[in-house]
């Protein structure tokens, strides 16, 4: 029964009408002129599944289900449908990530169309005198059958501007094997049944047709004892009896002139093939599928382009997808590590990381990733960001603002691991710029030309006097 009323809700659906439960009547309205005029009658119409509840009965046989059967041969067409969702995208995304240290500035929200189809299929079981009937929904959506149900969702006239028939021959082939396996239990419990009865028949029938053979053969004499046996009963047997015997001392008396004839006994053997199987005929089993209706649905997948920003940075872009009919929204990793994230921390470099992953720079204390991270200091070794570090032009390593020095000779900068102190000036300068003064110690090439110079300015005065 309720496959029935399911059948008889989906029918009116598709057709558009409204329909609506008046306690255990089905009250549908605006049903199309095409379906009225088969059924002869105008709408509205209250259902009734259960007789005598003053309503139109719908069951087996009844007018209406007949009229609805009609009318869906002649339907052959596609229906597209469109599920609508309202979806707030801030609210998905606080669902699964948290942000630590940024927030959204911008937020587009943009979407695709995902299509699926549903086969609606009414299969007729046919057998001995009855015909059972079973409609099967059939949803296929990339390629798969999926558990489908429109109930609890939205559903509106599509727009049939879409292209959206392409798949439709491949899953209406995925459908029907779909179909097949779907029907296979019924179809055993029905064959088993069957079998058993036509085996039963089948054992009838052999019996009967070998009494007949039976009847043919033996030898003469025998018969002949029996016809003797038979009339001499007849004589003497009340009134009653009389019919019964005659027959059968008429069939004795006919298979006597049957006897050794051949033509006889092909005959029936004959007889018994064709009765066999006309008995096998009578229980088979018919089964008749009929697409009634192909729906196209389709529905909105979003995607949320994000604008993220913190303090200080540039902001980064990501593009999160949610799917409303699997309420998914694909996560986002770690940059870094790449663990899924669900407090989401954002790098001054843009890059968007775990709390693990997120470090400061010694220098500007900015907070960065460890991708972005990899300097530090060759001499005090605290992490460097790409703005704070120097490279020293001496060994080429990295080194913070603190450890770079001004070469006192060269007045080039110089990391303080490649410098040296000059003992009379106190400056820094490369090794290379050291040289002997007259004391023997050794100094800077600052302090030595100024030892050079005091020496010429010396004799100069020395000259003059
Ligand atoms: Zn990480
Ligand atoms: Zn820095
Ligand atoms: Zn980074
Ligand atoms: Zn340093
Ligand atoms: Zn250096
Ligand atoms: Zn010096």
């Amino acid at each position: 029964m309720d496959q029935i009323k399911k059948f008889v809700i989906e029918f009116f659906k598709n057709l558009k009408c409204s329909v609506s439960l008046d306690g255990e009547v089905l009250v549908v309205e605006n049903v199309p002129k095409s379906f009225e005029d088969l059924f002869g009658k105008e709408s509205p119409y209250r259902l009734g599944f259960e007789s005598g509840t003053g309503a139109i009965f719908v069951g087996k046989g009844s007018s209406l289900l007949a009229a609805m059967t009609k009318y869906l041969e002649g339907a052959g067409k596609t229906t597209l449908l469109k599920i609508d969702f309202d979806v707030d995208p801030e609210k998905e995304i606080s669902k699964v990530l948290s942000l630590k240290n940024c927030e959204i500035s911008n937020l587009v929200k943009k979407h695709k169309n995902n299509f699926f189809s549903r086969f609606t299929f009414m299969t007729t079981f046919r057998y001995l005198n009855e015909s059972e009937q079973i409609v099967n929904e059939i949803y296929v959506h990339n390629g798969e059958v999926v558990d489908g149900d429109l109930g609890g969702y939205n559903v509106v006239e599509g727009d049939s501007d879409l292209s959206s028939g392409e798949h439709i021959g491949g899953d209406y082939d995925i459908a029907k094997v779909f179909l097949k396996g779907a029907l296979q239990d019924k179809t055993s419990e029905i064959s088993k049944v069957l079998g058993d009865k036509v085996e039963k028949e089948i054992e009838r029938i052999n019996l009967h047709y070998g009494n007949l053979l039976g009847e043919l053969g033996g030898d003469l004499n025998g018969q002949l004892e029996k016809v003797k046996k038979l009339e001499l009963e007849l004589r003497m047997a009340e009134d009653s009896e009389k019919d019964g015997l005659r027959i059968r001392l008429d069939r004795l008396r006919k298979g006597l002139v049957k006897v050794g004839d051949d033509n006889a006994r092909d005959k029936i053997l004959k007889e018994q093939k064709f009765t066999v199987k006309d008995a096998m005929h009578k229980h088979s089993l018919g089964i008749d599928n009929k697409l009634v209706n192909t729906t196209v649905i389709y529905y909105p997948v979003f995607t949320f382009n994000l604008l993220l920003k913190g303090d200080g940075t540039s902001g980064r872009y990501i593009d999160m997808i949610y799917d409303p009919l699997t309420k998914s929204l694909n996560q986002v990793d770690c940059e870094g590590c790449g663990t899924r994230l669900n407090v989401l921390n954002l790098c001054s470099g843009g890059h968007i990381c775990c709390g693990n992953c997120l470090r400061k720079c010694g220098e500007c204390c900015e907070q960065f990733c460890v991708k972005c991270l990899t300097r530090s200091c060759s001499c005090c070794g605290k992490a460097l960001c790409k703005n704070c570090s120097r490279m020293c032009l001496g060994c080429g390593k990295n080194v913070c603002e603190n450890h770079m020095r001004v070469d006192c000779v060269s007045g080039e900068d110089r990391c303080v691991n490649c410098l040296r102190a000059c003992m009379r000036c106190h400056g820094l300068s490369s090794p290379k710029f050291f040289g002997e003064a007259m004391d023997g110690s050794k100094v800077c090439q600052k302090c030595l030309g100024a030892e050079r110079r005091g020496k010429v300015v010396e004799s100069i005065f020395r000259d003059r006097n």
